[in-house]
């Protein structure tokens, strides 16, 4: 499930742990990075990266205290429980909106999302294809068709004018993921969408602390959904939380995520939604995390714009895409290589980089959604697909294009970018980048 972040805190120490010992048996002395020559660390040259970034528990005394307090409920399930209501009141300090609901996963916030929002079959919701694919299960599940648009260049995520093209009459709405947690164009999708009379729906999963001109992520869109996974910024292991200032859709939040009932007078069940409700000790660790994420999201954005800053004259390379006003947040740093500008293949740069020291890797999940298995044989439910055996869509994934999308992840390399790493540490990758950009510059 987990192989989207697949160099792990846990693969990054153990590298980086490795390439240290090797590099204190080679040489005692190491020069600093912009004095380091230009033979590749692979050719036998000096490694552009030596210093080490110890990685910091991500939890600790303030979650032990929290749970020690839950400990003394009677009852450890969400409804009036403590900790969820702490919190949901600490996640509207993040995300300002009026109605909340914690759920068991981001790919269930999101499934509460389009159910709250009356997607059903045959709807069609605009999407990016390069994401986790929970941005589109819920999607599915309600019987409605994704359609995939392409991306930015550089910023990987939606490209306003493809999804403009992409709408129909049977489009309902837009999932605008921020990938990597660099915000979309949020004014432009907005505005596409209420010209449109569509639903617009932010994945920010990647995206926690994030900024789009000012404002939180999570709060221009009509529904927000976020994932408390382990791998993101924040986390209690598996959770998610959904969110809306929209009269209309809030009051369903509750009910889509709890067998579709409110649980307020007699046990009828008016809605039809499955169980995506979060308990009490997951609910505990996520509103002590949520105190961590401020400098969290400050520290992975500063180091990101270094990483920027310095490669961004690398000949060949085009550095990850951000609109200077915002704040992205880095849940990973991917910039792209263009591809006729250089002498070696993407898998070549990438071992060079591994040997100057610098852990990346390259890509990021293997192929677009659409070109997923289930997607080319339409087999989501059963093997079959019912909404197109009824004629509700004639969605076909196997012509389905999305040229950009399709190149990022063949042309894209991934630098990992982790809160407990020092500037001084970018800096370094950066040099190894450059280093490596420069020799095998065509
Ligand atoms: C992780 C993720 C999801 C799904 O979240 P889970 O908590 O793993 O279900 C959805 N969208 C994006 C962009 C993600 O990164």
């Amino acid at each position: 499930m987990n192989r989207t972040n697949s160099i792990s805190r846990r693969e990054f120490v153990a590298g980086t742990s490795g390439l240290l010992m090797a590099s204190s048996l080679g040489k005692a002395v190491a020069a600093p990075a912009s004095t380091s020559g230009t033979k590749l660390a692979m050719d036998g040259g000096e490694k552009a990266v030596h210093v080490q970034c110890p990685p910091t528990a991500r939890w600790g005394e303030l979650e032990r205290k929290r749970l020690e307090n839950m400990l003394g409920q009677d009852s450890l399930f969400y409804w009036q429980g403590p900790q969820t209501k702490l919190l949901l009141e600490r996640f509207r300090e993040v995300c300002p909106v009026k109605y909340v609901f914690n759920c068991s996963s981001g790919t269930a916030a999101l499934h509460i999302a389009v159910n709250a929002a009356g997607i059903g079959p045959g709807d069609e919701v605009i999407t990016s294809p390069v994401t986790d694919i929970g941005t589109v299960i819920g999607v599915l599940y309600q019987q409605a068709v994704p359609v995939f648009a392409d991306l930015g260049k550089g910023t990987h995520n939606l490209d306003v004018k493809d999804v403009e093209r992409r709408i129909t009459p049977k489009t309902k709405a837009i999932i605008a993921v921020h990938l990597t947690g660099n915000p979309c164009d949020l004014d432009a999708l907005r505005k596409l969408a209420d010209e449109h009379k569509l639903i617009l729906i932010e994945d920010c999963a990647q995206a926690w602390g994030a900024k789009y001109r000012g404002r939180p992520i999570g709060s221009i869109g009509h529904l927000a959904c976020f994932s408390l996974q382990n791998s993101k910024h924040i986390t209690c292991g598996d959770g998610g939380v959904v969110g809306t200032n929209d009269d209309r859709f809030g009051p369903l939040l509750q009910p889509c995520g709890d067998k579709g009932s409110n649980r307020e007078g007699k046990r009828t069940f008016p809605l039809f939604a499955t169980n995506y409700r979060m308990s009490e000790p997951q609910a505990a660790v996520a509103a002590v995390q949520l105190t961590r994420l401020e400098a969290i999201a400050a520290k992975r954005n500063q180091l990101g714009k270094l990483l920027t800053e310095k490669i961004a004259d690398a000949p060949g390379i085009i550095p990850h895409e951000v609109h200077p006003e915002d704040r992205a947040v880095y849940w990973f740093y991917y910039f792209r290589m263009r591809p006729e500008a250089f002498r070696c293949d993407r898998s070549k740069f990438v071992r060079a980089l591994g040997a100057e020291g610098a852990a990346v890797q390259g890509g990021y999940i293997k192929v677009p959604l659409y070109g997923e298995e289930v997607f080319q044989k339409h087999a989501f439910f059963g093997g079959r697909w019912p909404v197109k055996e009824m004629g509700l869509t004639t969605m076909d994934f196997t012509k389905h294009h999305c040229p950009n999308a399709e190149s990022m992840l063949t042309d894209g390399i991934r630098v990992p970018i982790f809160e407990y790493m020092t500037e001084e540490y970018i800096s370094q990758v950066a040099a190894a980048i450059q280093k490596v950009a420069r020799h095998y510059a065509a």
